[in-house]
C-alpha cells in the first residue's frame, strides 16, 4: 500500500473534451494533475465548466500540461480562481501557445456568459496568475517535481509542443499520452515510441475509425479546391488555429506554387491563427526533416501569392467585397463561434459555395450539424438554409486512428499492467478497449469518471 499511486479521472472520459486527471501518492502527501481542459460541445457550457472540481484545488502541488488545445488547458484559470497555488509544467511551445489560447478564451467565455446570463468563469487576472506559475521543461529532460515524482516529456507529434508525459514514482512509470499525432504529420516529427510503461492513460478520439490515407486526402483536397474554384463559389474552411491552419496553409502553398490551382484570393481570417502561425514560424526546428529541407531551400511554407491575413474586424469585413471564387480559412474549427460563422451565414445558402469540414466535429456543435447533413442551421438565432456543398476530409486529423492507436500500445504491451482508454466518445473508447484486449491481450479498460484506481 505504501508506495501505491492512485489515479482518478475527473474529466475527459466518455468525451473528447475536458481532460482532467489526478495522480496522487498518499504516502508522500503529493497530488498532481495532468491537464485541465474545457468541456466543449455541451449545452449550458458555462454552467458545466463552472461546476466545482472533484477535488480541492488548494491540495494540488503540480499541474502538468500535455498540449495547448483548449480542451486540455481551458479550465486552468478556473483552477487558480478556485485556490490552486502550485506550479505548472509544459514544453516551451505549449506555454507560449496556451497563453494566446487562454487570453482568447477569456474573451469568448465572457461573451458566452453574457449570452447565457451567467457570471464569466474567470478573468484576465487568473490567466496572469497561471502564466506566472508556469515553468517550461524541454523534451527529453528528466525533471524532479517533488514528492518522489519525476517527469519526462516525449514528442506526441499532435501539435507543436505536444508531449506525452512519463511520470515515474517508486519505480513505476505512468504515461499520459495527451493527444497522439497522426504520424507521419505534414509538419511535425513522428510520435515517439513508449515501450516501458507500467500504466497508460491514452486518448481514443478515433478509437473506432480509420482515416483516409494521406495521398488520398491530398488528392481529395486538391479536387475539392479545384472544383470549388471552377464553380465560382466561396470555399470555407473552418479550422483550428493550432496545427490545422498551418497544415492547410502549407498544403495550399504547395498547390499554388506547383500550379495545381489558379491564384485565387485566400484569406486567413483569424487573429488567433495568425498569431499561432507566427509561433510555428519561430519554432521551425521542431518540424520534420522534409519540411525543414523545404524551408532550407528557400520556401516560405506558410505564405504564397494572394494570401491575405485579416487581423482586424475591418479587414475581415472587406472579404465580403472580394468577388468569388475565394478561399476563407477561419476559426472556430467546429463552427461553434469565431469569424467562420459570419461567412457561413453568408455562403451556406449559396449552392456554388463549399464548406470543407477538415476533421472531427464534436457532438452538439454547428460543425457536427453540417456533418450530419442538416438542411437548416441556426446561426445567432437565424435559420440559415444549407445549399452549399459540405465536404468532409478526415485525413487532416491530428489524431491517430484506431489502427495506429493499437500499434502505439503494441510497443509497450509486454510491460503495461493496465491501459486506461479515455479522451474519446464512449463508443470510440469501448471499441478501442476491445481491440487492445483482442489484438494485444493487454488489460485495457474504459474507466469511470471520478473513480479512484489504485496503481499497485
Ligand atoms: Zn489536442
Amino acid at each position: 500500500m505504501k508506495n501505491n499511486l492512485a489515479l482518478t479521472l475527473y474529466g475527459g472520459v466518455g468525451s473528447v473534451t475536458g481532460a482532467n486527471f489526478l495522480l496522487e501518492s498518499e504516502a508522500d502527501n503529493f497530488r498532481l494533475l495532468v491537464d485541465c481542459g474545457l468541456i466543449q460541445g455541451v449545452k449550458n457550457s458555462i454552467e458545466e465548466n463552472s461546476k466545482p472540481f472533484g477535488y480541492e484545488p488548494a491540495t494540488i502541488k503540480v499541474l502538468l500540461i500535455t498540449h495547448a488545445h483548449l480542451d486540455h488547458v481551458g479550465r486552468i484559470p478556473k483552477l487558480f480562481k478556485d485556490g490552486f497555488s502550485g506550479v505548472i509544467y509544459s514544453t516551451p511551445a505549449t506555454k507560449e501557445m496556451a497563453e494566446l489560447i487562454l487570453r482568447d478564451s477569456v474573451r469568448i467565455l465572457s461573451e458566452k456568459a453574457k449570452e447565457e446570463g451567467k457570471e464569466p468563469m474567470y478573468s484576465t487576472e487568473h490567466v496572469d496568475a497561471a502564466m506566472f506559475a508556469w515553468q517550461t521543461v524541454k523534451y527529453h529532460t528528466e525533471k524532479d517535481i517533488g514528492g518522489g515524482f519525476s517527469i519526462y516529456m516525449k514528442d506526441a507529434g499532435h501539435i507543436l509542443g505536444s508531449a506525452m508525459i512519463e511520470i515515474t514514482h517508486s519505480g513505476k512509470k505512468v504515461v499520459f499520452t495527451g493527444d497522439l499525432g497522426n504520424s507521419p504529420s505534414p509538419l511535425l516529427r513522428d510520435t515517439e515510441e513508449v515501450n516501458d510503461a507500467d500504466y497508460m492513460v491514452m486518448e481514443s478520439v478515433y478509437g473506432d475509425r480509420n482515416h483516409e490515407d494521406r495521398d488520398q486526402r491530398r488528392e481529395k483536397f486538391k479536387r475539392i479546391v479545384q472544383d470549388s474554384i471552377k464553380r465560382g463559389g466561396a470555399l470555407l474552411i473552418p479550422a483550428f488555429s493550432i496545427e490545422r491552419t498551418q497544415i492547410l496553409l502549407h498544403e495550399i502553398n504547395d498547390l499554388v506554387e506547383s500550379g495545381a490551382i489558379p491564384e485565387v484570393p485566400v484569406f486567413l481570417d483569424s487573429p488567433l491563427a495568425i498569431k499561432v502561425t507566427r509561433i510555428y514560424k519561430d519554432r521551425q526546428a521542431q518540424f520534420n526533416k522534409g519540411v525543414r529541407d523545404e524551408i532550407a531551400s528557400g520556401d516560405d511554407i506558410f505564405n504564397f501569392p494572394n494570401l491575405t491575413l485579416t487581423e482586424t474586424r475591418e479587414e475581415s469585413k472587406k472579404i465580403n467585397n472580394v468577388p468569388n471564387p475565394k478561399i476563407i480559412i477561419a476559426g472556430s474549427g467546429m463552427s461553434s463561434g469565431g469569424r467562420i460563422i459570419y461567412h457561413e451565414e453568408r455562403y451556406l445558402p449559396d449552392p456554388n459555395s463549399t464548406v470543407i469540414l477538415p476533421g472531427y466535429q464534436a457532438v452538439g456543435t454547428r460543425g457536427r450539424h453540417l456533418d450530419e447533413g442538416l438542411k437548416i442551421i441556426d446561426i445567432k438565432g437565424r435559420k440559415i438554409q444549407v445549399k452549399a456543398r459540405i465536404e468532409k476530409i478526415t485525413g487532416f486529423s491530428g489524431h491517430k486512428d484506431s489502427e495506429h492507436l493499437v500499434e502505439f500500445v503494441a510497443d509497450t504491451k509486454d510491460t503495461v499492467k493496465k491501459v486506461f482508454v479515455a479522451m474519446g466518445e464512449t463508443k470510440a473508447s469501448l471499441f478501442l478497449v476491445q481491440r487492445l484486449r483482442d489484438y494485444l491481450e493487454v488489460d485495457a479498460i474504459h474507466p469511470e469518471v471520478g473513480k479512484k484506481y489504485i496503481l499497485e
